[in-house]
């Protein structure tokens, strides 16, 4: 999905003030790309991507979601739009540990498919991240890097277009970060587009764009993406 922000801006109430975090930013992410989010804590890079993923409304500006203007569709449009274009990855995974691996997946498939034909998919999702052997296992014999490879077939069984990952490897130990980026390279060079916020640099050898949100880039306009 092509994603396109025009002259953004957004500010949280301080006190009797106004906090702005992004002042008429924009900028632009072409389709199958894998980018990079980086910043100091603070800095604005959960707020950009509950923007980009539909979460969070600038005051003014527009957020293009391949061909929608998204902000400009009227509440239970955006839902629509998110439930099947939209997946979310964040540090603590998500996942409902009374359930079983399959269940966890099951449960945010909005289409009408059978059950079974939404298992057999699910499972050669599994398959595909490397975990299809722990589909019968409870949740609480996962790895962390397991849990988030069950988050990822998540947001991948809806067939989102469009992920969006809030420190995917925040709890992870260097090893699984690194396998968990590589799963979201592929995935992005099977032609979704995935934005991945991240503190740890030494991960964005695997981006096909940075974006540095220093206060210089959220409160400028133009392009700020460094190539890779
Ligand atoms: P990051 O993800 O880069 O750590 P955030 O986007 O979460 O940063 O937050 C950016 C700034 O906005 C921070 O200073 C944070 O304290 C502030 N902020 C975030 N959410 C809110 C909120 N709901 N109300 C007021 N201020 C907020
Ligand atoms: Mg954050």
């Amino acid at each position: 999905m092509h994603i396109k922000l025009n002259n953004i801006n957004f500010s949280y109430k301080d006190g009797d003030n106004r906090k702005e975090i992004f002042k008429n930013f924009s900028y632009e992410i072409e389709t199958g790309k894998l980018v990079m989010i980086l910043g100091p804590s603070g800095c604005g890079k959960s707020t950009l991507l509950n923007i980009i993923g539909g979460l969070l409304q600038p005051e003014n500006g527009e957020v293009i979601l391949g061909n929608t203007s998204y902000y400009s569709l009227k509440q239970k449009e955006r839902d629509k739009f998110r439930k099947y274009n939209i997946g979310y990855i964040f540090q603590n995974f998500y996942l409902i540990e009374d359930l079983s691996p399959i269940d966890n997946v099951l449960i945010s498939m909005p289409d009408k498919r059978s059950i079974s034909e939404k298992e057999k998919y699910i499972k050669s999702i599994l398959e595909e991240l490397g975990i299809a052997e722990k589909a019968d296992s409870p949740l609480n014999t996962f790895s962390g890097g397991e849990q988030q490879r069950l988050a990822i077939a998540r947001a991948l069984s809806r067939d989102a277009k469009l992920l969006i990952c809030d420190e995917p490897t925040g709890s992870l130990d260097e090893i699984n970060a690194i396998q968990i980026i590589e799963i979201l390279k592929k995935i992005s060079q099977q032609g979704k587009t995935v934005i991945v916020v991240t503190h740890n640099a030494s991960l964005c050898e695997y981006a096909d764009e940075v974006l540095e949100l220093t206060k210089e880039v959220r409160e400028k306009e133009g392009e700020h993406a460094t190539d890779h």
